[in-house]
């Protein structure tokens, strides 16, 4: 006898949507900030087969909880005839080509975030990451601690070719409802939720968590930094979307479901603008570089990974600078940013 604790959820609410055909698969990561486990969920289809929304990462003790998940609901691999990926992030597609291979389940993936589940232009991509980060003024041995950290992760994901494009408003019709995709971008460009309005809730992925904020990456545009992502600014656009919306439950991309969505994202902006606050009086000084920032800003000895907070420094920035609060130095590399006085 094994005592090796249940992979789907039990929760209320996790028990709550059981009966609409919605079980939570909680899989195991090895990051600390993501809570150790991300939320996977299969969904019944019409015809038996599942739906899976994200998958966990490609590591054998992910993939055995699946299939051992899977086994509490009397299920295999082998039922899942569709994958949606929310989003390019390892820990939500990561295992999509190994269930893919074994059930020839179809994957569906925004077209924004495609590149990073198939890994198209990943080798240019961190080149290009690497001139931008120093323009922020990150020092050389610390771009190239971020960098082998990105590479010691990738064996967490198995790239794969074989995607289909998620189309805004697409419709799903499943055993006992029918959903709907909402594009949500900001945590990344790519983001997807599944919004099922008959029922009041929404599968948020890392759009919207209780107890971990967001963290709307650092991004590149296509055509490099001129392209750049306004991660931010953009979330908190989508998140003001999702505050509109008439819900009861979110279901999380990680962690188990909970209900008050307009708290949680109160609380969020109360946290950005506490950021900024913080951020300006820092400014207030002497201009300063994203880098310099992050030292000034978060608590020394903060265990965080650098591109974590250097992602919301230059985040909170953009957000200051759209409304008029700082500006960059012109001409000025690496970048320095400092208080606009009117
Ligand atoms: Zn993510
Ligand atoms: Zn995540």
């Amino acid at each position: 006898m094994t005592t090796e604790t249940p992979v789907v959820g039990d929760t209320p609410g996790d028990v709550r949507f059981r009966s609409l055909g919605v079980a939570r698969l909680a899989l195991p990561l090895p990051f600390v900030e993501a809570g150790n486990t991300v939320s996977v969920y299969a969904i019944e289809n019409p015809d038996g087969s599942l739906t899976l929304f994200d998958t966990g990462l490609a590591t054998e003790p992910s993939r055995q909880a699946l299939e051992r998940g899977l086994a509490e609901l009397g299920r295999k691999v082998e039922d899942v005839r569709r994958i949606i990926v929310s989003h390019g992030h390892i820990d939500h597609y990561g295992a999509a080509r190994f269930i893919r291979d074994r059930s020839g389940a179809q994957v569906l993936v925004h077209p924004a975030d495609a590149d990073k589940v198939s890994g198209h232009g990943a080798r240019e991509t961190l080149l290009e990451y690497a001139g931008y980060l120093a323009r922020l003024g990150v020092p050389g041995e610390a771009i190239a601690r971020i960098r082998d950290t990105h590479r010691s992760h990738r064996h967490l994901a198995e790239p794969l070719d074989e995607i289909e494009p998620l189309v805004p408003g697409q419709g799903f019709r499943f055993r006992h409802f029918t959903a709907t995709i909402l594009p949500m971008p900001g945590h990344t460009p790519g983001l997807v939720c599944l919004h099922v309005p008959e029922h009041r809730f929404v599968l948020t992925a890392d759009h919207l968590l209780a107890h971990i904020s967001p963290n709307p990456l650092l991004e590149l545009g296509p055509g490099g930094e001129a392209g750049k992502f306004q991660a931010l600014v953009t979330y908190l656009e989508s998140a003001r979307r999702l505050g509109e919306l008439d819900l009861e439950w979110i279901l999380p991309g990680h962690g188990a479901p909970f209900t008050g969505h307009r708290a949680v994202l109160e609380s969020l902006r109360v946290f950005y603008e506490k950021r900024q606050a913080k951020m300006l009086r820092a400014l207030a000084s002497r201009p300063l570089t994203p880098y310099e920032l992050v030292a000034l800003v978060f608590r020394q000895g903060a265990n965080l990974d650098l591109f974590l907070m250097l992602s919301e420094i230059v985040g909170n920035l953009e957000a200051l600078e759209a409304r008029g609060a700082v500006a960059r130095i012109v001409g000025e590399v690496p970048y320095r940013y400092g208080v606009v006085t009117p």
